[in-house]
């Protein structure tokens, strides 16, 4: 039985964490960098343990130092969180050498499904619908170029390794596709130390669905919905709904279907998430897996009454699922806003700093999950979002108006956020009649 967990992770999933620990009776270790000894998730565990310097290589992503912390404190499970060492595949190796268990799959399943285009070639096999692309070994441009006209522009070049929306580019022609090919190899270099390229044709105007599945040790796959992140700028999300205005039953129990082969093709045993690109035909492609917990989780948490965390580490403890597939019922309508200290009006430029004053929203049916609190400094060094805001209502309209009403209510003084951001789009057409598709936000509110 897991008696201590170590959060190898900052910020608020630190925060959502060790209150689930909490509830359940699981001592907590917080581990931190220099710059975040003053952080809530630091206050809030049981124990906590400075792993190094500021720089997430040095700390959050200094494999020895986070697993000395383990043998320290005694802890017998580590929950990466997400980002950082979350789908790192070795990490969750040692973790086993060590004799300590990761709260996450198996680390063949983090490894297939971490590099893209593996992951496309074992979802073909399986009979999952990819986007149509090219998945072997790239040996140079000049093949690249090839593979690019043969699938016909546009096309968009990935990462075969990336995430958090890096190492993307699309290319409507040869020239962007030159310049868009190595930069997109650097920025994979730079950022994921692996610039393996791969390249599919790019779809236009879709929405972006995904699937919350669930699997344990024993076989079990359940999956949990869809959410919709189509509201995005440079590929990455910036508010998410669930149930999404597009999918009809039928639709959404395909698409969960599917999903859980996919799950099931690699003996998926925690939570991850299958995501798709779905065009307006009603046809949909495999995009990619994420083998951890998503930073959107709350939304599917709020329309099944399920607490996602607790049940990862129950079947990261040997536990069967506890429940099945015909227990799932989606109830409502659920909308996340990531609130990012950040500047829309100057190219969304990251603002750190001190908070001096902050007010959470609250009320019936809102949820803050955030690490702020008055008088905490954000440190210039990790991600901008510092909170997120969930509303579940009974109807979609519902979950709207509550979150405008809560967004009102969000006040943080001294540093620049996004909040009026979100606001308007709540308040634009598209959004409010459900067609928004992932360029909206960047075609008809950020390049007005
Ligand atoms: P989600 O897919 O859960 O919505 P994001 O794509 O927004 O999450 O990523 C969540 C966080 O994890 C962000 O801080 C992002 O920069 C980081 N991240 C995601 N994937 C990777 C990766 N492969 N390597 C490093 N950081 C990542
Ligand atoms: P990451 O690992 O950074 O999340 P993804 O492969 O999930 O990368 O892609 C991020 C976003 O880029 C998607 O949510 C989607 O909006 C867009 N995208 C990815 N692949 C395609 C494609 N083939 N056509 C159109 N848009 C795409
Ligand atoms: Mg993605």
């Amino acid at each position: 039985m897991i008696k201590k967990i170590l959060i190898a992770n900052r910020g608020e999933i630190a925060v959502r964490v060790i209150r689930a620990c909490r509830e359940i009776g699981i001592a907590t270790v917080a581990v931190y960098s220099e710059i975040d000894s003053d952080a809530l998730h630091v206050q809030l565990a049981d124990e906590a343990v400075c792993i190094g310097p500021a720089s997430s290589r040095d700390s959050y992503l200094n494999i020895q130092n986070i697993l000395s912390a383990c043998v320290l404190t005694g802890a017998d499970a580590v929950h990466p969180g997400f980002g950082f060492l979350s789908e790192n595949s070795k990490f969750a190796k040692m973790c086993a050498e060590c004799n300590i268990k990761f709260i996450g799959p198996n680390y063949d399943a983090i490894e297939l499904m971490g590099n893209k285009a593996k992951a496309r070639e074992i979802m073909k096999a399986a009979d999952v619908p990819v986007v149509p692309g090219y998945e072997g070994k790239i040996e140079d441009e000049n093949q690249a170029l090839s593979i690019a006209k043969e699938i016909e522009f546009p096309v968009m070049i990935k990462a075969a390794a990336g995430g958090g929306g890096k190492g993307i580019r699309i290319a409507f022609n040869e020239e962007e596709f030159l310049s868009g090919y190595n930069t997109a190899k650097s920025e994979a270099k730079v950022n994921f130390g692996d610039d393996t390229i791969y390249i599919e044709k790019y779809i236009q105007h879709p929405k972006h669905i995904e699937i919350q599945i669930i699997g344990d040790e024993h076989g079990n796959v359940v999956h949990l919905g869809e959410r919709d992140c189509s509201a995005q700028r440079k590929n990455q999300k910036v508010l998410e709904e669930a149930p999404s205005t597009v999918l009809t039953e039928e639709t959404r129990n395909m698409m969960g279907e599917i999903a859980k082969r996919a799950a099931k093709a690699v003996n998926y045993n925690s939570v991850g998430t299958i995501e798709f690109l779905y065009e307006s035909t009603g046809r949909f492609y495999f995009m990619e897996m994420n083998t951890r917990i998503q930073v959107e989780h709350p939304i599917t948490e709020m329309v099944t009454g399920i607490d996602l965390i607790k049940e990862q580490i129950s079947v990261a403890d040997g536990n069967e699922l506890s429940f099945s597939q015909d227990d799932i019922v989606l109830s409502g309508h659920s909308i996340e806003c990531r609130i990012n200290a950040e500047d829309p009006k100057a190219n969304f430029r990251p603002c750190p700093g001190l908070i001096e004053a902050v007010n959470f929203p609250g009320g019936f049916g809102v949820r803050v999950d955030s690490a702020i609190y008055g008088g905490y400094k954000i440190p210039h060094c990790y991600d901008s979002m510092i909170a997120k805001l969930i509303v579940h209502g009974k109807t979609r309209n519902e979950a709207i108006n509550k979150m405008k009403r809560a967004l009102a209510e969000f006040a943080i003084e001294g540093v620049t956020t996004n909040i009026d951001f979100q606001y308007e789009i709540l308040n634009s057409e598209e959004f409010v009649n459900g067609s928004y598709d992932t360029s909206f936000l960047t075609e008809k509110l950020v390049n007005r």
